[in-house]
């Protein structure tokens, strides 16, 4: 690592040492952009990385609801807007009870480099709140939504920060922070993505993560001479990512044969039937265990982490953050892995992005592979702007042509920066460039 780049992460590791999320995207980032940090030696007089690494704002406040019961519950709501440098604050509302600081930190900093690489123009933000919306009523989610809004409506708005969804925030909630964004300011406007079809959403937008990661590990894997067709597959995760990840996959030829949630994990090698999925998690919001039911010949194990020593050659994490470690990478690799597709933010601890890399095995980081879901969000942004509705096909042919030219700047950079093949470094650096040109020509700000 350069010497600039060292002293901002130590920097960084000394003022947030109780937020190892943060430290460790932080980590990855800085380690990979020594390159490019050598061949400009005007940022450190720019103070660029020190800039960089600092959110431009940290909101975080009270969110009070009443239960059910009758009974006051608080949580805590937070909204980084990390970047914008080249447009809007853009990034998903995260909501589960793992939420804290630290994790919208990371997820903030990724999603600069992210929003980057879509080649559109949105800046950096990520929130949530410690709510757990598994288990409360319609009625529960719509009441915290409306309180969390009643804070968030401020800080937001469609030329300032437009927050999508993320873990726990699909097309309810979305639903119930828009309806009160919409009643405390009296502004119809693009201020969400992920809205529904009939109030300014997109179409694809639903499929948008999923899909976009099959086109990037295809283009990743033709670009080295394989293909999907015939492969066997083993995805983490039965969410919105996981779910359209499944279908385009299984429609590129692929057979997936594994999925989980976070109690634990089915094994279908007959290929799993995406409607049973589709049904329990989509419409009954009911745990992935029930898929042995409909399906007897499946096997459903407890526990998360064994999904990845069932034998495949691509692996797609599309749970959360740190789901695969190094023991679980080394399985990945003993059972014949030629590719993983980084669904999920960070899925991958910095051991496992190093035993993959070591293995020889095809890495698309999360920034490059996951990026569609944003993406789309910035392409309904277009669409609420000009008033009017693409369809599904030019949605999709349009997340198609971002993916691939995402896979080809990541695939340039790393061959002139880096070595050809590391696609961690190569999605760094490209999606750094930009941020760090429109950063140093609207100065110390
Ligand atoms: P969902 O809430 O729709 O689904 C998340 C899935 O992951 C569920 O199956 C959930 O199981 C499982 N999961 C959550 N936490 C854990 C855990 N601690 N251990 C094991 N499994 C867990 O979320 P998304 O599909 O939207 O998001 C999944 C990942 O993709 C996240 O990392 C998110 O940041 C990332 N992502 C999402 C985008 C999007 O457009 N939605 C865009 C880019 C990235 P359970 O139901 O049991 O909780």
């Amino acid at each position: 690592m350069s010497d600039y780049a060292q002293r901002v992460l130590d920097g960084l590791k000394a003022r947030n040492a109780h937020e190892p999320e943060f430290i460790q995207a932080a980590t990855e980032i800085l380690t990979t952009l020594k390159p490019v940090i050598d061949k400009h030696p005007e940022y450190e007089k720019a103070g660029l990385l020190e800039r960089y690494v600092e959110p431009e704002r940290i909101i975080m406040f009270r969110v009070p609801w009443i239960d059910d019961n009758g009974q006051v519950q608080v949580n805590r709501g937070y909204r980084v807007q990390f970047n914008s440098a080249i447009g809007p604050y853009k990034g998903g509302l995260r909501l589960h009870p793992s939420v804290n600081l630290s994790i919208i930190k990371f997820l903030g900093l990724e999603q600069i480099l992210k929003n980057s690489l879509t080649g559109l123009p949105i800046g950096g933000g990520k929130g949530g709140s410690d709510f757990d919306p598994k288990g409360k009523s319609d009625n529960e989610v719509q009441r915290f939504c409306q309180s969390f809004m009643t804070e968030l409506y401020r800080h937001i708005g469609k030329d300032i920060d437009v927050p999508a969804g993320d873990i726990g925030v699909g097309a309810r909630e979305i639903g119930f922070l828009y309806g009160q964004y919409k009643r405390i300011t009296g502004s119809y406007e693009g201020v969400l993505t992920g809205k529904g079809l009939t109030w300014g959403g997109s179409l694809t937008r639903k499929e948008a993560t999923g899909f976009g990661l099959c086109y990037l590990t295809q283009a990743m894997l033709q670009a080295n001479g394989k293909d999907v067709a015939g492969k066997t597959v083993v995805i983490s995760g039965s969410g919105n990512v996981a779910i359209y990840a499944a279908q385009k996959i299984t429609e590129m030829g692929g057979k997936v044969v594994a999925m989980s949630d976070s109690n634990g994990y089915i094994h279908d090698p007959d290929g799993v039937k995406l409607d049973v999925i589709k049904q329990l998690k989509e419409v009954e919001r009911k745990r992935i265990r029930e898929y042995v039911k409909a399906v007897p010949t499946a096997s459903y194990t407890e526990g998360c982490s064994g999904i990845w020593t069932i034998p495949c050659q691509i692996a797609l994490p599309c749970a959360t953050q740190n789901e695969i470690n190094e023991e679980s990478a080394k399985a990945l690799i003993a059972g014949g892995v030629e590719a993983v597709g980084e669904g999920a933010n960070m899925p991958s601890t910095l051991e496992a992005t190093a035993a993959f890399q070591k293995a020889g095995v095809l890495f698309a980081p999360a920034k490059a592979a996951n990026a569609g879901g944003v993406a789309v969000s910035a392409l309904e942004m277009s669409q609420n702007s000009m008033r009017l509705s693409w369809n599904f096909e030019e949605v999709d042919a349009k997340l198609k042509d971002i993916m691939i030219g995402i896979f080809h700047k990541v695939d340039e950079a790393a061959k002139e920066y880096a070595t050809p093949g590391d696609y961690v470094a190569g999605a760094n650096i490209a999606g750094f460039l930009k941020v760090a040109d429109a950063m140093m020509a609207q100065g110390a700000v």
